[in-house]
């Protein structure tokens, strides 16, 4: 179904809630820790119990349930971004929870066994590779983690602390160290993608961290060659006129954050306080962005952290921008839960 007010405001954030299935330790059901959320679909609200005298309802772009499919996530939450990139905007697709809701499950997830079970990166370049001609157009996929303030390249990991470079005519941003793989099919991706969740793990062990303390970074670059039936009618007289092809370069950045939790600051030390700093710092920053996005405002305070500075020729203005909520059902997890919800609903 077209929006037609959606299609006016490119820049504004699309913000959907998906709630996980309940897992064992919320099945433990403790008379004292029950459900917290209730989803109404239909009118796309969830109402968040807050105790049995206290609710409150939110409303979202999208609410998905527990039993929501991969493919439904990807067609309201993934699709249309990818549409505009096919088209030559930028466009982000992110997911902001709590450790063990479901981020990587809804954006990472191979399906390697049961292809039904494929995630956002995996449909999205499928996608992609679908609607474009190998013959004139390319895909290039980096695969980066940023943890502390620091960028590392998971496809080649012996490279860290890479610089990312903002053409001050542009405004283009790009990461000149990082690896770009030229995508030639699907299995070719995957097996980027495995090669990528390795090199996480390895270097996460090494630096005695858990990956849910970094953010994980697809940047996906595209090219096509645009002829003059291209529906771009600057682009195809210009084309016309001097008979070269022209190329339309964007860029599609899938985004699994780091865990929203708030790290408890007060019994940390050293390296762990550390830590808790600077993913509160980028989380913290990358909220503040997208609240000035909401509000309309004129300035977008993308310098202070690596994650906004990446992010910053990719949401906003002409970019398409899709952020997706992950949640449990427990209300063991009530603060996480309605810290969560209430980043969603900030963007909005
Ligand atoms: P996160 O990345 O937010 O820490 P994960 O994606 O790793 O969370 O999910 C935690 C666990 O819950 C995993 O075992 C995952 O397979 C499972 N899970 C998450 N969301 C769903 C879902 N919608 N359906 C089925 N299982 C899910
Ligand atoms: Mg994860």
């Amino acid at each position: 179904s077209k929006d037609t007010e959606d299609d006016n405001d490119p820049g504004r954030v699309r913000v959907a809630v998906r709630l996980r299935p309940k897992n064992a330790e919320d099945l433990l059901s403790d008379a004292d820790f029950t459900d917290c959320i209730e989803l109404q679909p239909e009118l796309k609200r969830l109402k968040l119990q807050k105790n049995n005298w206290t609710s409150e309802s939110y409303k979202f772009d999208e609410v998905f349930t527990e039993t929501a499919s991969q493919k439904r996530v990807y067609e309201v939450v993934a699709k249309p971004v990818v549409e505009s990139v096919l088209h030559g905007y930028n466009g982000t697709i992110m997911a902001y929870g709590q450790t063990g809701t479901g981020k990587t499950y809804t954006l990472g997830r191979l399906g390697k066994k049961d292809s039904s079970e494929r995630g956002i990166m995996v449909r999205a370049l499928e996608d992609i590779m679908d609607n474009i001609s190998l013959a004139s157009d390319s895909v290039e996929v980096s695969y980066l983690q940023l943890y502390m303030e620091s960028i590392q390249d998971l496809l080649a990991p012996e490279k860290s602390s890479m610089l990312i470079n903002e053409d001050p005519r542009t405004g283009e941003v790009s990461l000149p160290g990082a690896s770009m793989v030229k995508v030639q099919d699907l299995p070719q991706f995957l097996e980027l993608l495995q090669i990528g969740e390795a090199n996480r793990h390895a270097s996460n062990t090494k630096l005695n961290t858990e990956s849910s303390r970094s953010h994980a970074i697809l940047m996906v670059s595209v090219r096509r060659s645009i002829h003059g039936k291209m529906e771009d009618e600057t682009i195809s007289e210009r084309n016309e006129e001097r008979d070269l092809p022209m190329v339309r370069k964007s860029k599609l950045l899938i985004v699994d954050l780091a865990g929203s939790e708030r790290l408890d600051k007060s019994g940390s030390e050293g390296h762990l306080l550390e830590e808790a700093k600077f993913i509160n710092l980028s989380l913290t920053s990358l909220g503040k962005c997208i609240n000035a996005l909401a509000e309309n405002s004129p300035h977008i305070p993308t310098r202070d952290s690596k994650l906004t500075r990446l992010l910053r020729d990719s949401f906003g203005g002409s970019a398409r921008t899709s952020l997706i909520i992950t949640i449990g059902p427990s209300a063991r997890h009530y603060a996480e839960t309605s810290g969560t919800i209430m980043f969603g609903q900030r963007a909005m």
